[in-house]
């Protein structure tokens, strides 16, 4: 999953319209965008949830391989997000050496001397489920979306330690499944505080599968990881501080400059995708060139896509970089 962004709540009594779409057929994986809107029943306002992108694997079911068809595209969206999702690939697969850079940054910096910090420890949420049939696809894997739910039910637990209040989720970083867990396992979920920022809490939540049956071999499988992001509003509505934390182990050091590199990341590509006016500062940062490069080819093609013009040709093995600054010049001068 990349990273997911909550805009708004859906709340008792709404209307929820899910669409799902493939975007793209690589060779064997594949990129589905998901939109999820509200509508509310008295007022027929309907708004945007979220815009979310998964990827699936085709996985064969025996010893051959699997290369997937193109999809068909149909409607200038498809086109669109058809390139789009090629950008996006390229942040997904990028991520984790952008995160250790940042991380090797961000552990340059930073002490806990902060006298009123609170110690992560009281933040250490357990929680154990048994995966039963209701919970699982017709392979007998898990629902990702199931787990998900757990994920963040111990979150928010874990993040009511800190506010002594309801906590809202507000977005959950790009994470992976690395292995199914089936009907008959346990699934242990881990969560605790990483870090806090101003009005923003980032919680950890490790799943580890067991097998029931072959108790003798029990060994944890790792299932995934995931950082959520939750705030909280007293009773007028307004967002409340959360208080400065202290890490008490190597690990939660670690974690604790673990969610600032995320933050920065999130932050960056927010700016980024979100077309404003206000981008980074330095938006020629390294760590930033992804995203650089996701808007220039989404004006591109949100262009291509007016009427008057239209694409002539493209080219698929053009240097990253290269495209980019060309991508650059050539949208700043369509904007003059
Ligand atoms: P990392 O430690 O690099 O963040 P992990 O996959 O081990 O990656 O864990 C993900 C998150 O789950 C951690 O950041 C932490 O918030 C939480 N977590 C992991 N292990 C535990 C544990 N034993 N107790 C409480 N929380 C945990």
């Amino acid at each position: 999953m990349d990273d997911i962004q909550f805009e708004e709540a859906a709340r008792v009594g709404q209307i929820i319209t899910i669409k799902a779409k493939v975007n793209r057929a690589f060779k064997t994986s594949m990129e589905v965008g998901i939109k999820v809107t509200v509508q509310d029943v008295l007022t027929d306002v309907e708004k945007i949830v979220s815009v979310a992108y998964a990827t699936y694997v085709a996985k064969p079911v025996g010893a051959g391989k699997i290369e997937l068809e193109p999809v068909k595209l149909l409607s200038t969206e498809d086109h669109l997000e058809h390139t789009l999702a090629t950008e996006r690939r390229r942040i997904r697969l990028g991520y984790e050496q952008v995160f250790q850079n940042l991380m090797q940054e961000s552990n340059k910096e930073g002490t806990f001397e902060e006298e009123d910090a609170v110690s992560t420890d009281l933040t250490h949420v357990q929680s154990i489920e048994l995966v039963q049939p209701p919970h699982a696809n017709h392979h007998g894997n898990t629902f990702g979306g199931q787990i998900m739910a757990w994920m963040e039910t111990v979150a928010s637990i874990s993040a009511s330690r800190l506010c002594r209040s309801y906590p809202i989720l507000k977005s959950v970083n790009m994470f992976k499944f690395w292995g199914p867990s089936i009907v008959g396992d346990r699934l242990v979920f881990n969560a605790i505080v990483n870090n806090t920022f101003q009005n923003s809490v980032e919680v950890g939540v490790r799943v580890e599968a067991y097998n029931c049956e072959e108790w003798i071999k029990d060994q944890a499988r790792h299932i995934n990881s995931a950082f959520l992001i939750f705030n909280t509003v007293n009773d007028k509505g307004q967002l409340v501080t959360f208080p400065r934390i202290k890490p008490t182990t190597k690990d939660g050091i670690r974690r604790y400059h673990g969610a600032i590199a995320r933050r920065r990341i999130r932050l960056a590509r927010k700016c980024m995708l979100s077309a404003k006016e206000d981008k980074p500062s330095d938006p020629w940062e390294r760590s930033n060139q992804a995203y650089v490069s996701y808007s220039n080819v989404a004006a591109l093609t949100h262009l291509a896509a007016k009427p008057g013009w239209e694409v002539t040709s493209t080219l698929d093995d053009v240097s990253a970089e290269l495209w980019n600054s060309y991508v650059a010049a050539l949208v700043m001068f369509l904007h003059k």
